[in-house]
């Protein structure tokens, strides 16, 4: 994709501070951390999200996030790891290529949740047998 910042990345056509590569993934520090070693993790073949992947790439991504969160939660000593990716620009996602943050978290780092609301009665089984799969 000529016009995708992310693309670019894997060119080198723009700098970035890379933290593993191989021949199909690459992780390179966020440029706007929510806290120091937070990264993104990226396939090199554009997809738009990870909707849109196939899935035999998005399976191989998981387990190098697995992979790299471990290592980043052991390395800077965290006590926690948020593992998050926004797809489509109404879930936050802005770079339109596909790629998942794995932001190390610290106890009192003062990063909130969203909160979540219960459902009114009778809601939650009407959600369900619109979602239900099998
Ligand atoms: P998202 O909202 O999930 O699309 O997140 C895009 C992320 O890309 C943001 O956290 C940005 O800080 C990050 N970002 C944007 N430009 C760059 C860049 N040149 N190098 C590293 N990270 C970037
Ligand atoms: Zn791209």
């Amino acid at each position: 994709m000529d016009d995708c910042l992310f693309c670019k990345i894997v060119a080198e056509e723009i700098p970035s501070h890379k933290i593993y590569e191989d021949e199909k993934f690459l992780a390179f520090l966020d440029i706007n951390p929510i806290n120091k070693g937070h990264i993104l993790v990226i396939p090199k073949k554009h997809s738009r999200n990870i909707l849109e992947m196939k899935d035999s790439l998005s399976g191989e991504l998981m387990i190098l996030v697995k992979k790299l969160a471990t290592h980043i939660k052991n390395k800077l000593n965290a006590d926690g790891i948020n593992i998050t990716i926004n797809n489509e620009a109404d879930a936050g996602q802005i770079i339109f290529h596909t790629h998942i943050h794995i932001i190390p978290r610290f106890k009192n780092d003062g990063f909130k949740h969203w909160n979540g609301i219960a459902y009114p009665k009778g809601e939650a089984e009407k959600i369900q047998s619109i979602l239900k799969l099998n």
